[in-house]
């Protein structure tokens, strides 16, 4: 399975950092999860086709991971594709609804067919030749009252990406044993925070679930997190001995063998 992080930042503009998206790509099917502002272009920049995402998965409805979808939507619109599938948390449909609203001129010219998530269910997404070749567990993140994480399972291979979240059991152990792990790393150590994850509120969590996952990767990298990069990896190596990456946008990662 590749990873391509297309956004690593957060709802504050940094240089190199757009807001929150990642491509999972599992050789026959293109998964987009989440879309926030920035992400349409970093598409475009990773040379992959915005047409031919199988599906949009959406950890929360904040905008730092849903503000591109419309722009998206309205991109494959203008070259011929008008059906979209979207998988994501209670009230996304809404949210939708809601949204479209106010855009007359864009109504009735996308079909996207949405599927409200719960915590700990299991699906094969919907992709635009049929069922992807991958199957998805959720679980509940501690962020907001739906958001949720992802464990996608594809050719023996399973990447888990958290969303937002404080570090918790139901995250480690969606975990266990995956591939690559990657966890929101929104604040530098001690940085005084609910709700979201810091090197050292990771590193006490893994204390009581030892993180089994083979490689880490941290994104959702706040401003306040320049400069503590490596601080950051130093840290959570004490803790973990697999491998621990800072993500950067535009990234590009192949599960190993
Ligand atoms: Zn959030
Ligand atoms: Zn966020």
């Amino acid at each position: 399975m590749k990873i391509t992080f297309l956004g690593t930042g957060t709802g504050i503009p940094q240089d190199g950092r757009v807001q929150s998206g990642l491509l999972m790509d599992t050789g026959d099917s293109l998964l987009l999860f989440d879309c926030g502002c920035g992400v349409l272009g970093r598409i475009y920049e990773s040379r992959h086709d915005h047409r031919d995402i199988d599906a949009i998965i959406i950890t929360h409805l904040h905008l730092d991971h849903v503000g591109d979808i419309l722009a998206l939507l309205k991109a494959n619109w203008l070259v011929g594709r008008t059906e979209m599938r979207i998988y994501g948390p209670q009230g996304i449909k809404e949210w939708y609804t809601k949204t479209m609203e106010v855009y007359d001129y864009l109504k009735d010219r996308f079909f996207v067919d949405i599927t409200e998530l719960s915590p700990g269910e299991e699906f094969i997404p919907e992709g635009t030749d049929g069922k992807c070749n991958c199957t998805i567990r959720t679980a509940k993140t501690t962020h907001t009252e739906e958001s949720l994480a992802y464990r996608v399972k594809s050719n023996n291979k399973i990447v888990v990406y958290t969303g937002d979240t404080e570090p918790c059991e139901e995250v480690m152990e969606l975990a266990e044993d995956a591939d690559v792990l990657i966890h929101e790393c929104s604040f530098p150590l001690g940085f005084p925070m609910t709700n979201h994850t810091t090197p050292d509120m990771l590193t006490l969590m893994m204390e009581e679930h030892p993180l089994t996952s083979k490689e880490l990767y941290l994104t959702h990298l706040y401003p306040q997190m320049q400069g503590h990069y490596r601080e950051a990896v130093h840290h959570i190596s004490k803790y973990y001995k697999g491998k621990v990456v800072v993500a950067k946008d535009l990234m590009s990662v192949e599960t190993e063998d």
